[in-house]
């Protein structure tokens, strides 16, 4: 992982402004840096105070309807250095389309999906001419890329002024880009199921909104403290259907093969993570449904269990608790589709497989 001097913010950061002409005034700051190698030999001391003046920004209220209200949206994508000494950015298209259906969902102006497209490859492309962006190593083919880098880019709104409760008709944009490795440790990992509900039917779990994730930050604590690497929510109705996990979908292969996912509604997000891993298991031929699944089916059907997300990767899960009672996957280890999927898609983003799919994008 990247050094522990808590979030590394490039430099280069995005920031855009819904103006009173309804129109979006850009802008790329380039906040105060050294060379990444004097970085490096900067002191700890001397490099927080240096990370803490790249995570200010002294233009940005401090009291507004996002860190009073949660009223925010943000995105979560990742550009993957490549062999040719290039950085490709996985599916950007289809992060800028979900942050302007989150925006909208939100009742806030949408942040139109072709800036997000040019300002994502031009945040990554300044900081690479700066030196700052993971360069591609042989070595991580060795593991299928589990131990690579990437950049991971982080799109989100941030309201006006404001104190009493209300929307936003004026928000900014801002993209920030830092280095990051693996989300999960390899190995083996288990997960437990909640009793605490992350959405609820008309809320707003299919958006990628700040609100929704002090649920899932207390109930991933909760099963970190019991030994657990991921929580799993179920249903808020009946308390009986897999949902999702604190930032990350859910896969389940069953006996007979067949792969089974939640299928999307107003309490899941439409992870991209997922429909790619859908797409890449129906090119393959292999039976892939989106329907509702019990935890019940889980325990008697399924053979495997993986998370899935920008973050998480495709993170194969050795079982799962529920009111007690654990459910093993498999011998322990990695089961077929779930290497499949990991092999998969590491080696379109890292470009060890070809992208006949058209999913990476250059950042030029
Ligand atoms: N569900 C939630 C709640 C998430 O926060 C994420 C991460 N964005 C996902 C699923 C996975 O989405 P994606 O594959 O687009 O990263």
């Amino acid at each position: 992982m990247a050094k522990s001097f808590g979030l590394e913010i490039n430099p280069w950061v995005y920031v855009a402004k819904y103006d009173e002409e309804k129109r979006w005034q850009e802008s790329y700051v380039e906040k105060e840096h050294l060379t990444p190698e004097q970085e490096e030999r900067l002191s700890p001391i001397e490099r927080a105070e240096l990370m803490a003046k790249r995570n200010s920004f002294p233009e940005l209220p401090l009291v507004n309807y996002t860190s009073q209200y949660g009223l925010g949206c943000f995105e979560g994508l990742k550009g993957f250095p490549q062999k040719d000494g290039s950085i490709k950015i996985f599916r950007p298209d289809e992060n800028g389309l979900r942050m302007a259906r989150s925006m909208e969902g939100l009742l806030m102006p949408p942040y139109p999906p072709e800036l997000f497209m040019d300002a994502a490859r031009e945040v990554v492309k300044r900081n690479k001419s700066l030196g700052f962006t993971p360069v591609y190593d042989p070595a991580w083919e060795k593991d299928d890329f589990l131990s690579a880098y990437s950049v991971y880019i982080r799109p989100f709104s941030f309201t006006e002024p404001g104190i009493g409760v209300n929307l936003s008709e004026n928000p900014w944009v801002i993209m920030i880009t830092t280095k990051v490795g693996s989300y999960f440790e390899p190995g083996t990992s288990k997960a437990i199921t909640t009793e605490r509900i992350r959405a609820t039917a008309g809320g707003t779990g299919w958006i990628k909104t700040a609100s929704n994730y002090v649920i899932s930050a207390l109930a991933k604590k909760e099963a970190g403290k019991q030994g657990y690497m991921e929580t799993v929510f179920l249903d808020a109705r009946e308390r009986k259907y897999i949902e999702e996990g604190s930032s990350c979908n859910l896969f389940f292969v069953l006996k007979d093969n067949t792969l089974v996912t939640p299928a999307l509604q107003d309490t899941i997000l439409p992870g991209i993570t997922r429909k790619s891993i859908l797409q890449i298991a129906r090119d393959e031929g292999l039976k892939a449904e989106e329907r509702s699944i019990s935890i019940e089916e889980v325990f008697s059907e399924a053979k495997e269990f993986f998370a899935c997300g920008t973050a998480a990767g495709v993170s194969f899960m050795s079982s799962i608790t529920h009111h007690g009672k654990e459910a093993v996957f498999g011998d322990g280890t990695m089961g077929e589709f779930t290497a499949l999927a990991l092999k998969t898609l590491k080696g379109i983003q890292y470009g060890a497989i070809e992208d006949h799919r058209n999913w990476m994008v250059d950042v030029g």
